[in-house]
Order: C-alpha cells, then sequence, then structure tokens
C-alpha cells in the first residue's frame, strides 16, 4: 500500500495535534482548519471510502465525532454550532483516502461556505429518483 498520512498519524509516526485516541479511532486537528477545533476523526484501520469501511467501522467514528462536538462547545473555542461532513470520493471533495468525519465548530461570520445550486426537483423527478435509490439498496 503506498503511504497513507493518516495510517501514519493512526501509528504515531506523522506529527498531529491529537484530541482523542481510543481503541478505534484517533482525533486529531486539521492543519488546514476551517474554522479552529476543526478536527477529523479517523479510524485506526485503513479503508479508502465508504465502501471499504464496514458497519464497525461506522459505529466508533460517530461515538467520538459526538464526544468532540460537545466538548468543542464547552472548550473555550469559538463554537455556536457543529458541522459534520464525510467526503467520500475525489468528486466529494475527499483529499485523503482514508475515511474520516469532519468535525467543523461553527459560528456566525466563520467564513465557512457550503454552496450548491439547491435546483428544486418536482415530485415526478423525486419519486423516479427514490425509485432508483430503492432499486438499488435492494
Ligand atoms: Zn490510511
Amino acid at each position: 500500500m503506498e503511504s497513507c498520512v493518516f495510517c501514519e498519524i493512526v501509528a504515531g509516526r506523522a506529527e498531529a495535534s491529537v484530541v482523542h485516541g481510543d481503541d478505534d479511532v484517533v482525533a486529531v486537528l486539521d492543519h488546514r482548519p476551517a474554522t479552529p477545533g476543526h478536527v477529523p476523526v479517523i479510524p485506526r484501520v485503513h479503508a479508502s471510502g465508504l465502501a471499504e469501511a464496514g458497519d464497525a467501522v461506522g459505529a466508533p467514528i460517530w461515538r467520538a465525532a459526538r464526544r468532540v462536538a460537545a466538548a468543542l462547545r464547552v472548550s473555550g473555542l469559538r463554537c455556536e454550532g457543529v458541522r459534520l461532513s464525510l467526503a467520500d470520493g475525489e468528486a466529494a471533495g475527499q483529499d485523503v483516502f482514508h475515511l474520516h468525519l469532519h468535525v467543523v465548530p461553527r459560528y456566525r461570520g466563520d467564513g465557512v461556505v457550503v454552496s450548491a445550486e439547491w435546483r428544486r426537483r418536482s415530485r415526478e423527478q423525486l419519486d423516479r429518483d427514490a425509485a432508483l435509490i430503492r432499486d438499488a439498496l435492494a
């Protein structure tokens, strides 16, 4: 496997400012944070994306993200809200191909932009889209 920066952090071979570590995940400060206190929660096992990560990988990530989010709110860092985000695939904005969940402190005027065209779809289109996804889930 080619070198993975998150595997290096998990192994303690790469520098990181750790905020939480347990048997399943490591949570560190992002070196290029959206806002101060931005924490990617990283599973110890390497999975490049959602398809490779089993359900057993997800629960500890979620548990740690909720704890970090609660801690951020009382940490003294500016945090009026929290945004969780996970990018799966390059088109989704994934930059490190080791699954991770971002915990981002948010506050009014923080400069973080979540942008889309938010185009309305008709009920017929929505029902057609829903059928495609239901079929894929089956
Ligand atoms: Zn990795």
